[in-house]
């Protein structure tokens, strides 16, 4: 059994700003992630609202965040949590490949893509309907792809893919678009971007090996080399499913990230809370590993 003072589980921004704050301030600081440090960050290719950064990419500023925690001492190991108990004032974690005693935890397990749901979709995953613009984007040079969604992720991914394919379709099931006025502004200048409002995309259709096609919920068929899915989240809670309370899978915590179990906390996509930003999560961590401190001591832990 390793024994550490605090265990975050979750390696993106609002896990290595936990961690970071709790190295710095004495605790022994482990932070599990089956895929290693940067989270949702690895998929973000220019990000420029993370203040004092300028514009930068996500992996640049992962790297820096994973650079500066392990200044502080923390350490951070490809391994996923799978089961988390407390007994007493102690948290027990069981890991894929350890078992684990903390004095507090803190969950920073964001949140996955969430799926549309169309036939097709699953059979030609990897094969033309991708999650992920930075990643997949580049085999689409110069083709035409389709955008489903209507948030900040679909018209930031629009913008980025815009810059690489001939034309892009943003397909969003209502009459108005979700993400901010900036970004919705911003499409109607890019000549390559089109949109069609009002309507869910029911099928993607393709020769077995690559998609060919869209199906909409008018029966109407837009021909496409790819489709973009980017509707949203689904929290990875599950690791806490019984344990705490959440809403629609999202962790319930208050302004200081303490979840409904004391010693638990939760930070960034996987909480519940109506704005997720890498820096609304990197303040989350720091608010959680604040909060840890002031429970073991408290405690005497
Ligand atoms: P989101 O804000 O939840 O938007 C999801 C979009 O997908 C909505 O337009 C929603 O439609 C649509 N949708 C949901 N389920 C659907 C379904 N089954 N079929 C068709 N459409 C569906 O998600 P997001 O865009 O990924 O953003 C997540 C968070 O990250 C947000 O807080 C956002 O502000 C933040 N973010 C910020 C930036 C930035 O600041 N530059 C960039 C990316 C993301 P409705 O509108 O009809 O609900």
């Amino acid at each position: 059994m390793r024994e550490v003072d605090i265990l975050v589980i979750g390696a993106g921004p609002g896990g290595m700003s936990a961690a970071q704050y709790a190295a710095r301030a004495g605790y022994s600081t482990l932070v599990l992630d089956p895929m290693g440090p940067g989270g949702q960050l690895l998929y973000i290719d220019e990000i420029e609202n993370y203040p004092g950064l300028g514009k930068t990419s996500g992996y640049v500023l992962s790297e820096a965040m994973e650079n500066q925690c392990k200044e502080f001492g923390v350490e951070i190991e490809y391994d996923e949590a799978t089961k988390i108990e407390k007994k007493e004032n102690r948290f027990l974690v069981t890991s894929s490949y350890s078992e684990i005693e903390a004095k507090a935890v803190i969950l920073a397990t964001g949140a996955s893509h969430r799926h549309i749901g169309a036939k097709g979709e699953e059979e030609y995953s990897g094969k033309g309907v991708s999650y992920c613009a930075t990643c997949d984007g580049p085999f689409f040079r110069g083709q035409k792809v389709v955008v489903v969604g209507g948030g900040d992720t679909a018209l930031t991914d629009a913008i980025y893919l815009s810059k690489l394919c001939k034309d892009v379709v943003v397909i969003h099931r209502r009459e108005a678009f979700r993400a901010q006025k900036a970004l919705q502004e911003k499409i109607k200048d890019i000549p390559n971007i089109s949109t069609v409002m009002g309507r869910n995309v029911v099928e993607i259709k393709g020769n077995g090996t690559k998609v060919e096609s869209v199906i909409l919920d008018d029966g109407k068929e837009i021909e496409t080399n790819g489709v973009f899915v980017f509707v949203g989240t689904v929290p990875n809670s599950k690791i806490v499913e019984g344990l705490v309370e959440t809403d629609n899978g999202f962790v319930l915590t208050d302004e200081k990230m303490n979840t409904t179990l004391s010693g638990l906390y939760a930070v960034g996509d996987v909480r519940n809370t109506s704005f997720r930003q890498v820096v609304t999560a990197t303040g989350d961590g720091a608010k959680a590993a604040h909060s840890a401190d002031e429970y073991i001591q408290e405690n005497n832990l």
